[in-house]
């Protein structure tokens, strides 16, 4: 039997130990790793006999990053938009990164160009006003340069493309969209299918999110004014199986507010820039939505009812 002395030791070790474990738990640091394509979208198609396609590709280096970073870096959790060889959409990809509430979104991809001579890498962001998501690309890109003896071709944003990326403009933490090399390139293509090369990419993309965590913390970016393009609003729920929906290739979300009379809205886009949503509402006017007007928002602070797609 226990006296009641030994009890209080055990109750105050018990104590103890629970303290100490609520300090190293503190903060879990999220990484929502996105291998690109997946199913029936194949992405970029192998060139040369028994090379894999990008979405295998992508899986291969995309769990070969997720393993090192829960192994080497403390206090992690990754989370995947996929882990087979599975059919997923860009809209899927996107709810499902900002429902896991993400540190940071990784979307590996790799890239093709009718030219085979054109190889290296390539890390896509949003806009450079993101300063995470910029400091992650440029130390990503760095790693591939110095350590993995890639051809950096540097980092992207939207408007240096010209055209935005699905999953980098609707997810709501810092994000890259990294292209591995091009498997246009016959020899880049040979390191890609390539367990060193594939190592060798993953290990520089984790060696750049360790580095970014170990020196600026986990910090998020501001993304909370957000402008949508409302396209229309109804009393009754519309039905988003009609043809000036289907043809939008851009997801309609529906709002609903039951104190006001025309109590369902719809809103589409998601810009954080006012000029840019003044180009979005300007194309959905074109495809058929005469009155689209930009209504400016808080993030968190709508909740979206149902959605086209
Ligand atoms: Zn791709």
């Amino acid at each position: 039997m226990l006296s009641s002395r030994s009890l209080l030791v055990i109750l105050l070790l018990l104590i103890g130990n629970l303290s100490i474990a609520q300090e190293e738990g503190k903060k879990i640091f999220k990484i929502f790793i996105d291998p690109g394509h997946g199913g029936k979208d194949t992405g970029k198609l192998a060139k040369q006999d028994g090379m894999k396609d990008e979405k295998h590709l992508n899986l291969i280096i995309a769990t070969k990053l997720g393993n090192y970073i829960t192994e080497k870096i403390d206090n992690t959790k990754v989370i995947y938009s996929r882990t087979t060889d599975k059919t997923i959409s860009l809209d899927e990809i996107v709810d499902l990164a900002n429902e896991s509430n993400a540190d940071f979104f990784i979307s590996i991809h790799c890239n093709s160009n009718p030219n085979t001579s054109i190889y290296g890498t390539r890390t896509h962001i949003h806009g450079h006003k993101f300063g995470v998501s910029r400091n992650l690309a440029l130390t990503i890109e760095k790693e591939f340069k110095t350590r993995a003896g890639r051809n950096s071709l540097g980092i992207m944003d939207a408007q240096d493309r010209g055209t935005n990326l699905q999953v980098l403009q609707y997810t709501k933490m810092p994000g890259v969209l990294v292209e591995c090399g091009f498997i246009s390139n016959l020899a880049e293509e040979k390191f890609l299918n390539s367990d060193l090369g594939q190592d060798y990419i993953a290990s520089a993309i984790y060696r750049a999110c360790k580095t970014v965590i170990n020196d600026s913390g986990i910090k998020s970016e501001n993304r909370d004014t957000i402008y949508k393009v409302q396209i229309l609003s109804s009393t009754a729920p519309v039905n988003f199986k009609e043809k000036r929906f289907r043809k939008l290739d851009i997801r309609v979300e529906e709002f609903y507010y039951k104190d006001k009379t025309y109590a369902y809205q719809y809103l589409a886009g998601r810009e954080y820039e006012y000029a840019l949503a003044e180009k979005l509402m300007n194309k959905l006017r074109k495809e058929g939505f005469k009155d689209a007007f930009i209504v400016k928002l808080k993030d968190g602070e709508y909740k979206v009812n149902r959605t086209s797609r």
